[in-house]
């Protein structure tokens, strides 16, 4: 990750040596330590107007804290009775910089793939101002995976359709082309303060069809499933146990 411009040269010259799938659940996350976890919330209308805020202005941003990194086939703790699922595009950082043009941010990122933006919604909305970073950081609350898409290998990169199952139900399903904010404006909003670092991810928010803005609100339980898949990125499929 810290040279990925040569890795990526070296790959184009390589012909992949696989017999037959290898074993997808023994897979960690493609980004074990990332040294910043950048979050956008509210970046898709539909979700925006069901969370009950408007779209002017700009991106709304917080942290997951690293620690809640998890690979994409996890078994994850309930540990609060208002666990929630928000399926995201997750944009890795290949190259370091500062103020990075928007025509210029696809350059700057490795790479794709799908995050889970796991949300204990009773200790995010606690207190008398929301703790978006706190409440989404619990052990194994940052499943991301399968793997990761070369964005240079990605057609229609801007254009991913994102789908969410809990149990074998649909919950979520939009496309990325309907971003608020688009990954190169992100990139370019976030370097605009912070230095962006090769490995550092970006989690760029989730569509409409939340568990808590359900009527009623459905959570996610022990012995739930939750399937997550991205066009051309893959599928994740994290289970629950009880805490
Ligand atoms: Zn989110």
């Amino acid at each position: 990750m810290l040279d990925w411009d040569r890795f990526e040269d070296w790959t184009q010259g390589v012909e992949p040596q696989i017999s037959g799938l290898p074993d997808l659940s023994l897979l960690g996350p493609p980004t074990p330590r990332p040294g910043q976890v950048f979050a956008i919330g509210l970046n898709y209308r539909e979700h925006t107007a069901e969370a009950g805020y408007d779209t002017s202005g700009l991106p709304q941003v917080f942290t997951k804290f690293p620690s809640c990194i998890t690979g994409p086939f996890s078994q994850v703790s309930v540990v609060s009775p208002r666990l929630d699922w928000e399926i995201e595009l997750v944009a890795v950082i290949g190259r370091s910089g500062r103020n990075i043009n928007e025509a210029n941010a696809w350059s700057f990122i490795a790479g794709l793939m799908i995050g889970q933006d796991l949300s204990a919604r009773d200790v995010q909305l606690a207190g008398s101002a929301p703790q978006w970073s706190l409440g989404k950081s619990f052990a194994g609350f940052g499943p991301v995976g399968p793997w990761l898409t070369s964005a240079r290998d990605c057609p229609g990169r801007d254009d991913l359709l994102v789908e969410c199952e809990l149990n074998g139900a649909l919950m979520q399903s939009d496309r990325t082309s309907n971003m608020i904010w688009s990954v190169p404006e992100l990139v370019a909003r976030l370097s605009s303060v912070c230095e962006l670092r090769a490995g550092d991810v970006i989690f760029t928010g989730t569509p409409a069809g939340i568990g808590n803005r359900r009527k009623p609100p459905i959570y996610i339980g022990p012995g739930d499933v939750l399937v997550s898949r991205i066009e051309g990125l893959g599928e994740m499929a994290v289970g629950f146990t009880a805490a």
